[in-house]
C-alpha cells in the first residue's frame, strides 16, 4: 500500500503524514470505549504503515470492561481480538507532546466493522438523518474540575474560591492551566471556541464549535483526553465526573443540536409558534419521549444522579422551555441559522459518541412518528406542582438502565450489541456499588446504631 497516496486521498480534516514535523516519532492511535474513555496504542512512526495495513489488535473485552477493570463481557467468547485501523484523516500533532501525533481509529472484527465501534455508531446516526434528507450540527459544552494533590493521597480543588464564575485570567486560573488547555485544544483543531471558569470552585468549561455529528463527537472525545493529559503532565487531575463534591454543584455535558436540509436550518420557522418549526417540535418530542432511556447514556454512572436535583441548572423532568435553564430541552433565543435545541441533562462523564447518536435516533423517531411535544414550561420549573413539571426522569442509574432495556425502539436503532454490552457492564457497576459500605453508611449509622 502506498501510504502517502492514501494519506493524501483522505479527507482533509486532519494533518497529512508528509507534513508532520520531523520531531514526531510516535503515532498515538486511539478510540473510545463505551465509557467514552480513550483506549489505544502508541505506534513508532516507522511501524505506521504496518498498523494501517494489518490494524492494531486489542482484546475485544475492553469494550465490555468496567472502570475497575473487570471484563464483564467478552469472556464468554474466549476474549477474542478486534482491530483498530488508524484513520489518518484525523492525524494531528499534540501541542503538549511535540514528538507525538495522534489519530483516531475505526474498529473491526472478523473483517467487518465492529458493532460496538463508537465512530461507526455515529456514522449510522448520520446515515439515518441522511435518509430523511437532513444533516445535524452538534455543539457540545463540556464542564470539568481541575484538582491538585491534597498531600494525603487524595485530591482537592486547585483554586478554591467561591463565585469565580465567568472570571477570566490569573484570579480564576493562577497557573494558566485553563489557558494552556485552551491553547492546546485550539492548536489541535477540534473547534475549541471559548473557555471560562464555571459556577463552582475550580470548575471550567471549554466550548466547541458546532459541526457534523461524527466530527463533533470526535472533537468532544479528543477535548476530554486533551484536558486530562494536559493536567496529568502537570501533576493535576482534570475530571469530568459529574458530581465530585458534596459542597459544590456538578459538571454537565450540554448538547446543542440543530438540523439542516440543503444548508438551511430546519428548526427555524418565522411563521411557526415562537419562531420554531414543526421539525423542531417533532424532534424535541422524540427526545422527550425517549428521555428515560436516554438518561442511561446521558447519565451513565452511579454518581451522575447526585447532580440532578432542583436548582442545579440540570433538569429533573422531561420538559422544555424557551431560554429556560431549568428544563431538559432549552430553546436558546437565537433564531434563523442559529436556531437550535440544547439538552442540559447530560453528565460531564457522558460518552459523546453514545449521547450524540442516541439523541439523534430519539429525535428521528419523533420526526417519523410526527410526535407533538408537551406544552412549553416557563419560569422556575423546579417549583411547579409535580404533575405540571413533565414526566419525571429516572433518579438512579439502575432505573435508567431499566428504562433503556424497556425502550426497544431506541435500543434497536442504537444497536443490540452496544445496548446489551452497556447494560451488562453498567448493571455490574450498580451491583458492586449496592454491596459497597461507604463513608456515608459509617457516618450515618456506626455511632448511633
Ligand atoms: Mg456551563
Amino acid at each position: 500500500m502506498n501510504l502517502e497516496a492514501a494519506t493524501r486521498a483522505a479527507p482533509a480534516a486532519g494533518g497529512a503524514l508528509e507534513s508532520l514535523s520531523p520531531a514526531v516519532s510516535t503515532i498515538r492511535t486511539t478510540y473510545s470505549d463505551l465509557h467514552g474513555s480513550q483506549r489505544g496504542k502508541d505506534v513508532p512512526l516507522g511501524e505506521l504503515e504496518r498498523a494501517r495495513e494489518h490494524g492494531l489488535a486489542f482484546c475485544w473485552a475492553v469494550m465490555g470492561t468496567d472502570l475497575r477493570h473487570t471484563p464483564v463481557v467478552g469472556g464468554e467468547r474466549g476474549y477474542p481480538d478486534m482491530l483498530a485501523r488508524p484513520d489518518l484523516s484525523t492525524l494531528v500533532e499534540l501541542p503538549w507532546e511535540p514528538d507525538v501525533a495522534a489519530c483516531l481509529a475505526d474498529l473491526e472484527r472478523d473483517g467487518e466493522p465492529e458493532p460496538t465501534d463508537m465512530r461507526g455508531l455515529v456514522r449510522r446516526a448520520e446515515a439515518a438523518l441522511a435518509e430523511l434528507g437532513r444533516t445535524a450540527k452538534i455543539g457540545p459544552e463540556l464542564e470539568f474540575f481541575v484538582l491538585e494533590p491534597d498531600g494525603e493521597g487524595g485530591w482537592r480543588r486547585h483554586v478554591d474560591n467561591l463565585s469565580m464564575v465567568y472570571t477570566v485570567g490569573p484570579q480564576a486560573d493562577p497557573r494558566g492551566v485553563l489557558k494552556g488547555m485552551l491553547d492546546g485544544c485550539a492548536a489541535l483543531g477540534i473547534g475549541a471556541i471559548a473557555a471560562n471558569h464555571e459556577y463552582m470552585n475550580s470548575q471550567y468549561e471549554i466550548n466547541l464549535a458546532e459541526c457534523a455529528p461524527l466530527e463533533a463527537s470526535d472533537n468532544a472525545f479528543r477535548l476530554k483526553a486533551a484536558v486530562k493529559d494536559y493536567a496529568a503532565q502537570r501533576g493535576l487531575l482534570a475530571t469530568f465526573m459529574g458530581k465530585p463534591f458534596n459542597d459544590q454543584g456538578g459538571s454537565g455535558t450540554h448538547v446543542h443540536l440543530s438540523l439542516e436540509s440543503e444548508g438551511a436550518n430546519c428548526f427555524d420557522d418565522p411563521a411557526g409558534g415562537d419562531g420554531l418549526s414543526v421539525d423542531l417540535r417533532r424532534f424535541t418530542a422524540g427526545v422527550l419521549d425517549h428521555a428515560p432511556a436516554l438518561m442511561a447514556f446521558l447519565n451513565p454512572t452511579v454518581n451522575a444522579y447526585r447532580r440532578i436535583l432542583p436548582d442545579s441548572l440540570a433538569p429533573t423532568h422531561a420538559n422544555w422551555g424557551l431560554d429556560n435553564r431549568t428544563t431538559f430541552v432549552r430553546i436558546p433565543p437565537d433564531r434563523g441559522p442559529g436556531c437550535r435545541i440544547e439538552l442540559r441533562v447530560g453528565d460531564g462523564a457522558a460518552n459523546p459518541y453514545l449521547v450524540t447518536a442516541a439523541v439523534i435516533f430519539a429525535g428521528i423517531d419523533g420526526l417519523r412518528r410526527e410526535l407533538e411535544p408537551p406544552a412549553l414550561l416557563a419560569g422556575d420549573t423546579y417549583t411547579l406542582p409535580e404533575d405540571e413539571q413533565g414526566a419525571p426522569l429516572p433518579m438512579s442509574l439502575s432505573d435508567a438502565l431499566d428504562a433503556l432495556e424497556a425502550d426497544t425502539a431506541l435500543g434497536a436503532t442504537v444497536g443490540a450489541e452496544i445496548v446489551d454490552t452497556f447494560l451488562a457492564m453498567k448493571r455490574f457497576e450498580v451491583e458492586r456499588y449496592r454491596q459497597h459500605v461507604s463513608e456515608w453508611d459509617l457516618a450515618e449509622y456506626l455511632h448511633h446504631l
